[in-house]
């Protein structure tokens, strides 16, 4: 655990500075009906490892509860799925709550040594891998940098730095409809939003460049870019995730079928947060046979990868993704889903069969332009 120098000579109480609305904590009726959900507390089995206990941990920080390493740990080991607020029946949204007591903590210095030191990698380096080298070295083309355009392709850290190929290979496609890119993009500042920092200046260099360029659509394959980009940027321009612009394109992609039987994984920031369902399955269906997961669309559960758990319990995190592996129906011959930290998750955790974004299963099916 972290705390600043000021902060332990003030002595300062928690209270005086954590910003959570108690109206959304009193929604909470403490039924327990999200317990059965939380896929770490699936895992954790205690009850501060869970929505209702952390629930109950936010409010006793807005009544000068202490923050302790237990608390980080209560706070920091949920993954902001979102299953618990679509299964509560009073209505309360615990991911928000948990993600406004982290931001209270951390503006007074107090977070996990995970949290910092995640902090100051995006800071320093503008992604979330501290990686120094040319965020669009994927990219064969320069001239695709265009002053001005309508849309751009939103990458995303993960698929700038760890999946080259996947970045190329959607923009193969999107620039088939005019789409460019950013020059110089920053992380969107979803990890940092999630774990409780300030995402502010990220957000003002992408911003910049959106206005400069004259945007009106972003276009992201990265579920955590789309989420950033739809609640935490000003409402400027519109958001669309790449399965819905491909699944919108059906007609001009001339997609051939391949004879495959894949399962779809839904990511918890592209469905329950977005709303997001049909467009990958329409995608899907248009190439080869789907088998739906176990639990799918609003039931979908967790990869495990999200709210900073992975970079922060990588143990619990890989428990979640094979948990969710287990959901997998028998027969499929690869796993698909539309966030790059959901695929790299579940192929950590050993899947056994391909796991291939969205985009993978197009390019197999698309005739070359
Ligand atoms: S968050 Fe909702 S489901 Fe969970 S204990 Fe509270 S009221 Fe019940
Ligand atoms: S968002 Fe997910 S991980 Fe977090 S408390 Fe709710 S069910 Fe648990």
């Amino acid at each position: 655990m972290r705390m600043s120098e000021g902060r332990r000579e003030a002595g300062i109480r928690a209270k005086d500075e954590m910003k959570i609305d108690s109206r959304s904590i009193e929604l909470c009726v403490r039924c327990g009906t999200c317990r059965s959900v939380c896929p770490a507390f699936e895992v954790l089995g205690w009850e501060s490892r869970n929505t209702r206990g952390r629930i109950m941990v936010a409010k006793a920080l807005r009544e000068g509860l202490a923050p302790d390493t237990n608390v980080l740990d209560s706070l920091n080991t949920c993954t902001t799925c979102g299953i618990c607020t679509a299964k509560c029946p009073a209505g309360a949204n615990p991911p928000m709550i948990v993600q406004s007591a982290r931001k209270g903590l951390v503006s007074q210095g107090i977070m996990t040594e995970a949290q910092a030191g995640f902090r100051e990698k995006v800071n320093e380096s503008g992604n979330t891998f501290g990686e120094l080298g040319d965020r669009l070295g994927w990219l064969s083309d320069p001239g695709a940098i265009k002053e001005k355009a309508d849309s751009v392709y939103f990458v995303g850290c993960l698929d700038s730095y760890r999946y080259p190929e996947v970045a190329a290979k959607t923009f193969e496609i999107l620039r088939r409809f005019g789409v460019a890119l950013l020059p110089d993009e920053q992380c969107c500042g979803s990890p940092l939003i999630r774990t409780g920092s300030d995402a502010g200046e990220l957000i003002d260099k992408n911003l910049r460049q959106i206005r400069d360029m004259g945007v009106k659509t972003v276009i992201t394959g990265c579920a955590g870019c789309l989420s950033a980009l739809k609640k935490d940027y000003p409402p400027e321009f519109d958001v669309v995730s790449v399965p819905e612009f491909l699944a919108d394109r059906l007609p001009e992609l001339k997609l051939k079928r391949l004879d495959i039987t894949v399962t779809y994984h839904d990511p918890c920031h592209l469905g329950r947060h977005g709303g997001i369902y049909d467009p990958p399955r329409e995608v899907i269906r248009a190439i080869c046979d789907l088998v739906e997961m176990k639990a799918n669309r609003e039931n979908a559960r967790c990869c495990g990868g999200g709210g900073g758990v992975r970079a922060g319990y990588p143990d619990l995190s890989l428990d979640i993704a094979r948990r969710r592996l287990q959901d997998v129906p028998d027969g499929v011959d690869a796993i698909v889903s539309c966030c790059p930290l959901c695929i790299r998750n579940l192929r950590d955790a050993g899947a056994g069969i391909e796991v291939i974004d969205l985009i993978d299963l197009v390019a197999r099916a698309i005739d070359p332009a």
